[in-house]
């Protein structure tokens, strides 16, 4: 077997280990292993190409490496889980400027070769490669910009809110004019000065409007702007792959391509609304209204505390019990109170279920992450639309540091912000229980009349410190007896 063989085998291995390790993330009890999968892919693919011949010098590699592998660490250390949406963000605009710069560098070495104009210099399948090119630096340039852009609001660097303008999106429709001009001169220019102006345009203009394709979407919408970025920092990657010739890397583009396309319509449809509607309407500029209850009415009630042991005394007596976990659980990492609260509950008779919605948190998954963390039985999950038919037979519902996923406004209140987006009926249940430090408002900024409804109460202070106080009033009763 010679080099190329090999090479292409282990290509081979790499891809078939993605694939089934992507398989493997689909569910929770195998997506460790299947992460793991991949990563051992990516091992393999990564030193295989080292190995190739075409590599002529290894200290520039040496240093992103070393750098790389610095950075990776430090995320592993330092990211807090609550920080993930940002990182990830962040990750999918390095994907985007990496494969920005090999389409870069591909256009330097070919205008280098050929003195004359690229369209002449790149006869027959060449045409492909001079096509790919420049969409790798568009895909990649937007990837790049719009991440970072998004990374800023998630990072509460800069209002989440949309940014709207009159004319934004002729705006956005002349630049993207404007870049396909500007590409097909630098093409087809025989002046290598007018070439280098053409091309330098092209490449400023794919990062503008990667940061003008992000400023109208903010607020709920973020997770779905991720996920179609992290898509495209595939596709960029695909397409960097077609020009070095790379079959490995164009595989694992397609993947996370396709994977995050798939992603970005589960997205869309969770919180029902269609792709275009996301990327171009900019929902959630409206500003916060939230007045009427679940039947529409405007709602005039008043906040009403509980304490910890009146918490305790309503859910000693429940019999069906269901956790809804939102951001809140996450900041306040209370998923182990909440586990053993549970058990508590169990013990004491009661049928408990975890209420998951799709966009809870700050990230896909986000409740799932954390409870299977706390080791709460997979089963135990119940999805949104197979809950939400069982909440009126619910005794309690506990919300822990969730707002927006359980808003009634968004299935009634027409200018919501967030109308339209599925919620967990939390309110159908006979009493509610609202974990929260004060009055702080949800991710999209308004207001909750669930917390005003007559069967709502507020437990308030940091969701860890309360639900240890009612599994201590559960001991308690234990020791007791
Ligand atoms: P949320 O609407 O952001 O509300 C979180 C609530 O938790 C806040 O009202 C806050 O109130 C409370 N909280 C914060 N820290 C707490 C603590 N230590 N202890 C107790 N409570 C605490 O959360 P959500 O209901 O999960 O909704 C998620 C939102 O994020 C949606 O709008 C979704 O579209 C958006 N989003 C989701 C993703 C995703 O992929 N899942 C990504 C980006 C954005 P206090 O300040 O009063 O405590």
């Amino acid at each position: 077997m010679n080099l190329a063989d090999f090479i292409n085998l282990s290509y081979i291995v790499a891809s078939i280990l993605f694939i089934i390790g992507l398989k493997m993330l689909g569910k929770q009890p195998t997506a460790r292993r299947g992460n793991l999968l991949s990563a051992v892919g990516m091992l393999i693919a990564l030193v295989v190409t080292l190995l190739d011949r075409q590599v002529v010098n290894f200290t520039w590699i040496t240093v992103g490496l070393a750098v790389g592998t610095l950075l990776g660490i430090a995320c592993h250390r330092y990211a807090k889980m609550t920080s993930m949406p940002e990182l990830v963000a962040l990750l999918n605009g390095f994907g985007g400027i990496a494969s920005l710069l090999v389409g870069w560098a591909e256009f330097i070495k070919i205008r280098n070769i050929h003195h004359h104009a690229l369209a002449t210099a790149l006869p027959g399948s060449e045409t492909f490669t001079g096509i790919v090119i420049f969409l790798t630096i568009l895909i990649g340039g937007i990837t790049f910009t719009g991440s970072l852009y998004a990374f800023a609001k998630l990072a509460e660097w800069m209002s989440g809110k949309p940014t709207l303008f009159r004319g934004q999106h002729q705006l956005n429709a002349a630049l993207f004019v404007l870049t396909c001009i500007a590409g097909a001169v630098a093409v087809f220019a025989s002046s290598p000065a007018v070439t280098l102006a053409a091309f330098t345009t092209y490449l400023v203009l794919s990062l503008v409007i990667g940061w003008t394709f992000v400023m109208p979407i903010g607020g709920g919408d973020m997770p779905v702007v991720i996920s179609l970025l992290n898509s495209l920092s595939g596709l960029a990657a695909c397409a960097a792959g077609f020009i070095i010739g790379n079959n490995v890397l164009i595989v694992a583009g397609c993947l996370v391509g396709t994977s995050g396309v798939i992603l970005t319509l589960i997205m869309c449809k969770a919180m029902n609304r269609t792709m275009t509607n996301v990327l171009f309407s900019g929902f959630g500029a409206a500003p916060a209204t939230a007045t009427a209850d679940a039947s529409g009415a405007i709602v005039q009630g008043e906040l009403k505390p509980i304490s910890a042991e009146d918490t305790f005394a309503v859910l000693e007596a429940a019999r069906q019990v269901v956790f809804i976990p939102g951001y809140g659980m996450a900041v306040s990492q209370a998923q182990h109170q909440v586990r053993e609260l549970a058990e508590l509950l169990e013990q004491n008779g009661a049928e408990v279920r975890f209420a998951i919605h799709p966009v809870a948190g700050r990230m896909p998954g986000h409740m799932n992450v954390l409870l299977a963390e706390a080791n709460v039985p997979y089963e135990q999950l119940v999805e949104m639309d197979a809950i939400n038919p069982l909440m009126p037979g619910m005794d309690v519902a506990i919300v822990i540091g969730a707002n927006d996923v359980v808003n009634p406004a968004a299935t009634t209140d027409r200018a919501s912000p967030i109308f339209g987006m599925p919620i967990i009926k939390a309110h159908e249940a006979r009493t509610v229980i609202c974990l929260k430090r004060g009055k702080g408002a949800g991710f999209s900024g308004i207001e909750n009349q669930l917390f005003l409804l007559p069967n709502s109460r507020m437990l308030y202070g940091d969701a860890k410190s309360t639900l240890q106080s009612v599994v201590s009033e559960f001991k308690a009763l234990a020791a007791a007896s």
